[in-house]
């Protein structure tokens, strides 16, 4: 087969440092018997060692060149196969027809992915971690402590439901085409059902919008359609402090508070 052209419109930096390679694989630590997923297989960088140490992997794939290059390389009708191929968007894949646990991994393609993270997000219960390479300001912004620059929305609406570690930096040169960004891997892990203490996740998704929606206002102001003085007093939360400076707890306790006390009907909740 001729050589693939990457395209820009997927997303594609494909890894070629084998170094950080090995040191993805072994961040991932794949077990034999894993239920393990790949988003965006690509030419195969991760797929193949990832092969090499699974029973099966299945691979969900966008580009339809790269999903005739797997076709070949990995007859689907043969009888040994390991590698099982999807063809489709990762953003409809309906992870619930995979086997759990599932174990999730890819080099994401950066345009769509804080779309994919949320979408993985739904499969939460089936799955045991992630393990992503993604632009590094994303992660950043993943792990952030309250009241520092990179928190916001995203650290939030994930943290609530998930355990995340930056893992790994990965400069651009371990790519072809090099990207123009930094990147990272980041682990995510499920929190059990019975540590997410939200009671009502799209009041608490839409309250965090609303907060940081206008980041540099304080919250009487960004939280004035649901918090009065009074309710600022009850939940012991200063109203001229801004989104940046709740804590995800303080998150859930304002989301659970208007919840508990019926605030859900204003007219962008
Ligand atoms: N895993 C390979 C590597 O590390 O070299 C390729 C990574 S490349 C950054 C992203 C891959 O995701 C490409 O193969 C691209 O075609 C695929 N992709 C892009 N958008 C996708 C989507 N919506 N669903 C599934 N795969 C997608």
């Amino acid at each position: 087969m001729s050589a693939h052209k990457a395209k820009k419109q997927f997303g594609q930096n494909f890894l070629v440092d084998q170094s950080i390679i090995a040191d993805i694989v072994s961040c991932i630590r794949p077990q034999a018997a894993d239920n393990m997923v790949e988003i965006g297989p690509g030419l195969g960088a991760l797929t193949r060692p990832l092969l090499k140490q699974l029973n099966h992997l299945h691979v969900v794939e966008i580009d339809r060149d790269i999903i005739a290059r797997l076709h070949n390389d990995y007859p689907q009708e043969h009888e040994k196969t390991k590698l099982i191929i999807h063809a489709g968007d990762a953003l409809e894949f309906d992870f619930a027809t995979l086997d759990t646990p599932l174990r999730i991994v890819g080099n994401l393609p950066y345009n769509i992915s804080t779309p994919l993270l949320f979408h993985f997000t739904r499969f939460s219960a089936r799955i045991t971690d992630m393990h992503f390479m993604l632009q590094n300001e994303v992660v950043e912004r993943m792990v952030a402590e309250h009241s520092t620059p990179a928190y916001g929305r995203l650290s939030v609406m994930l943290q609530y439901r998930f355990v995340m570690e930056k893992l790994l930096d990965v400069p651009p040169e371990s790519f072809k085409p090099a990207p123009k960004v930094d990147s990272a891997i980041v682990r995510m892990i499920p929190l059990p059902a019975e540590q997410i203490l939200v009671r009502n996740e799209k009041l608490f998704a839409a309250i965090v919008s609303m907060a940081f929606g206008q980041r540099r206002k304080t919250l009487r102001n960004t939280l004035r359609q649901i918090l009065q003085e009074a309710d600022f007093a009850a939940l012991e939360i200063n109203a001229q402090l801004r989104a940046e400076n709740l804590s995800v707890a303080d998150f859930i306790r304002v989301a659970n508070y208007c919840d508990l006390h019926g605030k859900t009907t204003a007219g962008n909740l």
